[in-house]
């Protein structure tokens, strides 16, 4: 059960990012299916090498589902060899190929709900909750929240999930995260977008409490400032 003071807390949160970072064109994609593959192409890597992973594939004219099936599974890995793990990745956007035309293309599973479409992804190889809501809320447009690792390290370090009393794992703060913001999407999305950039400019694996504009309202950064400067 969340308490009211963890839905101002993490409002409070989101306000003093978005004002830092701009979530606008944030997922660049041309297309619903190329939106779907950048989620697979993210997976555990930088955004970057996941770009350069897409624009190989979009000059090859091989982000349709179509297409990619036609193509062998050896000429694909080639392709997505800036990413890394690149005969992993293949097999799993042919997988996600496969299922978008198994169940009637993309217009076919916009119309499908929420839950039934979450259910679905996770069934295909290599989708795991994460890429699941990445797909949702960046190519279906849909309010689900994406509680990846840069999520739930500034929500622990912060204080938010001790506030809501919630383990640190993807379900709970995922289901959390969604009831706060409801079916706002646009919200939803802007979120995820502002949480990876703080997490990449200054809530990194060793964070920079010393400069971040969020210490006030953070656990960790509050105890940081009350360490005494070096050599005092
Ligand atoms: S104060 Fe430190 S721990 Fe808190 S959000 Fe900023 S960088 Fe992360």
């Amino acid at each position: 059960m969340i308490e009211p003071a963890g839905a101002a807390e993490l409002r409070g949160l989101y306000a003093a990012l978005a004002q830092r970072y701009d979530s606008t064109g944030w997922w660049p994609a041309r297309t619903r299916f190329e939106m779907m593959a950048g989620a697979i192409l993210t997976q555990r890597t930088r955004w970057e090498r996941a770009a350069a992973a897409a624009r190989r594939l979009r000059r090859a004219g091989l982000l349709s589902p179509a297409r990619l099936q036609q193509t062998s599974m050896t000429g694909l890995a080639a392709l997505l060899r800036p990413c890394g793990d690149h005969r992993t990745r293949a097999r799993r956007l042919l997988a996600l190929a496969r299922f978008v035309t198994e169940h009637g293309g993309l217009n076919s599973l916009a119309r499908w709900s929420t839950a039934a479409l979450r259910d679905a992804l996770l069934e295909v190889a290599g989708i795991g909750p994460e890429t699941a809501d990445a797909i949702l809320l960046y190519a279906f447009r849909r309010p689900v929240f994406v509680a990846d690792a840069y999520a739930l390290r500034l929500f622990g370090r912060s204080g938010w999930l001790g506030r809501v009393r919630l383990p640190s794992r993807y379900a709970p703060v995922h289901r959390a995260v969604n009831r706060i913001f409801g079916d706002d999407h646009r919200a939803l999305a802007a979120l995820h977008a502002v949480l990876v950039e703080h997490g990449k400019a200054l809530c990194r694996s060793r964070p920079g409490c010393a400069d971040c504009f969020l210490a006030d309202r953070c656990r960790t950064g509050r105890r940081f400032n009350r360490r005494p400067a070096p050599g005092r």
